[in-house]
């Protein structure tokens, strides 16, 4: 089978989403950059499979220029149009982890940026974390909004949905979508005693310029 590694790794890391509960069952959805033959493209979960059911040929495999396709019996994510969008305009994006977990889900119903109320913030990217407006899950809209609140960032919140986030290989992307559910969970707990103190324009630029140097274990 094509791409067998690849499609395996998909499969440990959907599971993945169950064990650690930051999208269980059938929520979220994960992709990876790859090629079949001399097509450009990206590997994706199928979409409405429970995690645990699934075999490496349910992974669907969608050429970057492809529209909405069945592949042997299963259909892409709904939304593989924001993850072909982001391979699209990302051009560091080697894999997307798509999450409903609870926290960044519970603070994306407030439609609003995270502000630097902790520094780590910054693993996103920038200065804050962004949300993208509201729109259908699977649509065109809603990729339209996605790739808007990813500008210069490697993760975003999704209105009233969930999160999306991306790394150079898949372990990355994960690892960043768990970051973000953890600053979700200490944002919702700040947010419980009043308004938290916001760290400054100029100290989030000395962590961004410090975090580029930080390295990675
Ligand atoms: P899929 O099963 O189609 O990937 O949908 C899950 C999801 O999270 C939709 O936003
Ligand atoms: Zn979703």
């Amino acid at each position: 089978m094509k791409n067998l590694d690849q499609r395996n790794q998909i499969i440990r890391y959907s599971l993945k989403l169950n064990s650690t509960n930051l999208s269980p069952l059938r929520s979220g959805n994960i992709s990876m950059r790859g090629r079949e033959d001399d097509i450009e493209g990206y590997l994706i979960t199928p979409s409405g499979k429970k995690y645990e059911t699934l075999k490496p040929e349910d992974i669907v495999f969608m050429g970057l220029n492809e529209e909405d396709k069945k592949d042997s019996g299963n259909n892409p994510s709904s939304e593989w149009r924001f993850h072909r969008d982001i391979y699209v305009n990302k051009n560091d994006a080697q894999a997307i982890v798509h999450a409903h977990s609870p926290h960044a889900t519970a603070v994306s119903s407030h439609g609003k940026t995270i502000p630097p109320f902790h520094y780590m913030i910054a693993l996103a990217g920038g200065e804050d974390i962004k949300c993208a407006d509201y729109a259908t899950f699977g649509t065109e809209e809603l990729s339209k909004n996605v790739i808007k609140a990813l500008k210069d960032r490697s993760a975003c919140l999704m209105s009233n949905h969930g999160q999306v986030a991306f790394g150079k290989n898949l372990e990355e992307a994960f690892e960043l979508a768990q970051e973000v559910e953890n600053i979700c969970h200490q944002y919702t707990i700040a947010l419980k005693l009043g308004q938290p103190k916001i760290l400054s324009f100029k100290e989030m630029k000395k962590v961004l310029d410090k975090a580029k140097n930080y390295k990675k274990g």
